[in-house]
Parts: C-alpha cells; structure tokens; sequence
C-alpha cells in the first residue's frame, strides 16, 4: 500500500482541487461538521474503510492546528532557535553574529510550510472518491442533518468536530492591535519591543520564548502558582530555572485584575494592585470549545458549559451523532484529535477500535528548554496508587553525552509503581520532544523498568537517558549513581 503524508513532495506537486460538490439533498454514512485535525482525520479513515462522507467546513481545511496552531507555533520556534544558535554560537567556537529579526523573511518561511502542507491535505482530501467537501458554515438543524446556505446534509451518523477559539477573561477585550490572542501574535509584522503573556500554560510559554530568542522584553503573569502547571511539579520547576537564566521575567500565583491602555502600550494591574507595562499584551488564558449557535442543544446534544459530553466512545447523548478533538473536555492536542477521528470512523464502520486512554497521549511543550510527558504525574501517580506504592527516579542530563555536546540541562524523570510498570514519564531539556515516542511506548504497553533497561540506546543520543533512567530504576544505573 502507498501512503502519501500531507507534507509529501508528492501530495505539493498534486493537481487536486477540493471535489466541492453541491447536492441538495443528500445522504452520507457520515456527515462531519469541521474540518480540522478531528474532522479530517476521520474523514480519511472513513473514507479508508469505504464509507461515504460529507466534509463541511467554513474556514479552511487543516483548521487551527495547520493555519493557527501547531504548524505555525512550531515553525515560529525553529526560527527562535535558529537566532538563539546565531548568538550563542561563539560558546561551540564559531563566529557568527545575529543581526535582527526580519519578520517578513520569518512569516515567508512559516507560510510556506503551512501552504505546503494544506497543498498536501487538500490533495489528500480532494483525492478521495469517498469524500465530498462542502466549503461554507453548517448548522445541525435535525439529529441526523446539517444545514449548509440552505442546502441539507443528512448522515447515517454525525461527527461533531468544530473545534475551539481563543479566550479571554471578564473585563478583557481583544482589540487585535496591542491586546491579541495567538492568532494575532501568529501574523505580526514587527517585533515588539516588548510583551506581556498573560498565562503561563502552553501557549503562553510558547510565545514567550520565541520572543525572548527574538530580543524582547517578556513577562508572563499567570494566576496558578507555577507556569505549566498541569505538567509534574518537577518539570514546572526546571522551565521556571531556565526562564530564570534566559531573563524572561514571570510572576506566579497573581491572578489578573485589570488592563488599561497607556500611550505606548498597555497596563496590566494584577490582584492587589502590582502593575506591569509592556507593548503588547498577549491573551494566552486558554481555548474554549466552539459550540455556539451551531444546533448542538437544540437536537438534544448534552453539553456542559460549552463542551459536548461524550461516553468513552465518542458518542453524545443523541445516538449516532459523535464528538472529537477541543469540543469534548480534556486534551486540546491535535493528536488526539487525529486519534478521536480515527476512532470514530472505525467505531461507525463497527471495527470496535480500543478506547483511547487520555492520559497516554503525549504531551509536548515546545518552548526552550522543550517539555515533554505521557502518563501520570509523580502527585497523580501518588493519589491514584497511594504514596507507598510509587517510586520515583530523575536522571539528570548532566549524565548524558548528547546533552553535554548540546549544552542544555535538564532531565528525565521516571514514575512506577512499585513491582509495577511505570506510569509516568517526565522530560525537560532541548529537543526532548523527539523522545516522547519512545516514552509513550513504554507507557502504553505497560513496560517494566528491568524490560525497557534490556533494550539498547545509540550512543551518543538524548535517547540514552531514556534508557540510563531505567537502567538506574531496574537497579543498575551505568552513568549515574545508584
Ligand atoms: C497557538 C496554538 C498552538 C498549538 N500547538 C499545538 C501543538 O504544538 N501540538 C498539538 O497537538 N496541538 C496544538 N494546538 C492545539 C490544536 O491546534 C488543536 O487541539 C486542534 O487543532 C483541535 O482540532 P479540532 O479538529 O478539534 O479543531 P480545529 O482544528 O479548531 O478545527 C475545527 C474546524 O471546524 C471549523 N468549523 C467550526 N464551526 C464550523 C461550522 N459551523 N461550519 C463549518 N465549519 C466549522 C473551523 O473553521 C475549523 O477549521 C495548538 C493550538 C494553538 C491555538
């Protein structure tokens, strides 16, 4: 079988266009409303396992993870490290120097990732004789039926998947200019001088490190009291040391009171009176599920404060009609979108998939230093097993070759339960996201310490203190002490 990536040369050079069929009435074995990484991804299985499927979608294709999220973040911090590398690059002895920043030259390389994928995507798409796009804003008008200008689309089953947008806070009004959302920051065309994050989740570090590599003054003021804070108290820690040394201020536990604007910028007062002033003020307070006026409760689909309440299999309250990706409570990740979208489509095509377990998605912060992590944090792990049951182990990078040629700090840290598997995996440090596959392997096929410690690591790789903290958790460390 051939299987063509949306970033395949392959799929770019492809002449598809998107099939944009307008039947007036019709009927598909599944109807999907959104297409994003949790509609399009079960548009494809599905059509995969020969089922007929109706694609609507009111922006484009991809949604936010390829045009305001993940692809472009991404991109954004290649071009931080890249500048990074530049100015540090006397420490590895060579000289080189970091002029500026020239943010057109930064959103032309951006941009061409993403038109590169969406060309891909769409070839994907459009290359289905399965699949039939339907380009425009749909509404569930019936349990079985979505309303498209006027036209009706009706489905065996129904795949709610229409994702989620920037929030903000009560008394916090997005103006676009100097009070934005990520979706602003995404399209800039200047470096600020400087910015304040308000929240110190993902996004928000995120954001803050690309602009620190890029010469900005950056503070972050997050109201919970660490940054990351659904990440093990450990890793929070180490990215607050790190931030520390790279000079990006944050202030912790300081709930957010008012915002004014100034002549140069903006005034942020937080609870109790301290303020912050900055350029720009960056609203990274989180994402809420974008279900508004789109028919959900009308058709009797159960909701709670916006997200539609499914079972372990996807399914809402109204039969056939399923949910994926940021509308349903928990991970807003574009893997586990792909992954709800793949379930479904088997789920609906009656392959009984095996239910997805939340917590062994891996997580990845991709800021400097990277966070990376699957399974349950040590204090989880405590309070799901008792604090007896647990043991915990850190490997520090200091110990590991690859780290010391990249000179970053940081470490893996392991949890099991003990005479059990581990359950928990912790990373920080460079490029420690690229080591997570490995890490959810060992969490989702319930390893062992002394099995994963059998199993051989290249040298010199970051990868081999994967392997040296188990080595030390099955009791025989090599690069450590034990
Ligand atoms: C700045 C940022 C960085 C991120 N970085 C990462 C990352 O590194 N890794 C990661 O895994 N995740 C990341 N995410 C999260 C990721 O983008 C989302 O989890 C993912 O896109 C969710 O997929 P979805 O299909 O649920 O929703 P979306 O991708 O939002 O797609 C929903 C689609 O539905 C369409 N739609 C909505 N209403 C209608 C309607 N009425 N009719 C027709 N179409 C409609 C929208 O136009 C949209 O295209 C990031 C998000 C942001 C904002």
């Amino acid at each position: 079988m051939s299987v063509l990536h949306p970033c395949d040369p392959r799929c770019s050079d492809a002449t598809w266009e998107l099939d944009v069929s307008e039947p007036n009435e019709a009927t598909f074995d599944i109807v999907i409303l959104g297409g994003g990484s949790g509609g399009y991804a079960t548009a494809l299985r599905a059509a995969q396992l020969d089922l007929s499927v109706a694609l609507i979608e009111k922006g484009k294709l991809g949604g936010t993870c390829l045009h305001n999220g993940c692809i472009p973040t991404k991109a954004l911090l290649h071009a931080a490290e890249i500048a990074d590398q530049a100015r540090e690059s006397e420490q590895f002895g060579v000289k080189a120097e970091l002029i500026g920043i020239d943010m057109a030259g930064v959103n032309s390389y951006k941009d061409g990732v993403i038109s590169r994928l969406y060309k891909g995507l769409q070839g994907l798409v459009g290359g289905s004789k399965n699949i039939t796009f339907v380009a425009g804003e749909g509404k569930l008008v019936g349990k079985n039926v979505v309303e498209v200008d006027g036209k009706r689309y009706t489905g065996r089953n129904i795949v709610l998947a229409s994702g989620s947008y920037a929030k903000s806070l009560p008394g916090l009004e997005v103006d676009g200019e100097r009070i934005i959302t990520s979706d602003h920051a995404l399209t800039m065309d200047r470096v600020p001088s400087s910015v304040i994050v308000l929240g110190g989740g993902v996004i928000g570090v995120e954001f803050a490190s690309v602009w620190k590599s890029f010469g900005v003054d950056v503070t972050i003021v997050e109201a919970l009291p660490r940054l990351v804070a659904a990440e093990d108290e450990e890793s929070s820690k180490a990215l607050e040391r790190a931030f520390r040394k790279r000079k990006i201020n944050f202030k912790v536990g300081k709930p957010f009171e008012k915002v004014e604007k100034t002549d140069n910028g903006v005034k942020l007062t937080i609870q109790g009176g301290e303020t912050v002033e900055a350029e720009l003020l960056l609203v990274a307070v989180g994402r809420g599920p974008n279900t508004a006026n789109l028919g959900y409760e009308e058709q009797g689909v159960k909701m709670d404060r916006g997200y539609v309440l499914t079972d372990e299999r996807l399914r809402t309250s109204v039969p056939n009609v399923y949910a994926v990706g940021d509308i349903v409570p928990g991970l807003q990740l574009a893997h586990r979108g792909f992954q709800q979208g793949i379930f479904v489509a088997e789920e609906i095509a009656g392959q009984t998939p095996a239910v997805i377990d939340e917590a062994g998605i891996p997580r990845v912060t991709y800021c400097d230093p990277e966070l990376a992590s699957v399974g349950l944090t040590e204090a989880k792990a405590k309070e799901q097993y008792g604090a007896d049951k647990v043991t915990a182990l850190n490997f520090n990078l200091g110990g590991n070759g690859k780290s010391q040629i990249l000179k970053t700090t940081g470490f893996v840290k392991l949890v099991r339960v003990n005479d059990g598997p581990v359950v928990g995996v912790h990373m920080v440090g460079a490029r420690v996201g690229e080591l997570i596959g490995e890490a959810q392997l060992i969490y989702n096929w319930e390893a062992y310490p002394a099995e994963v410690a059998q199993l051989v690591h290249a040298h010199p790789t970051q990868n081999e203190a994967l392997g040296e903290a188990h080595l030390a958790l099955a009791g025989k460390p090599l690069h450590s002490h034990a």
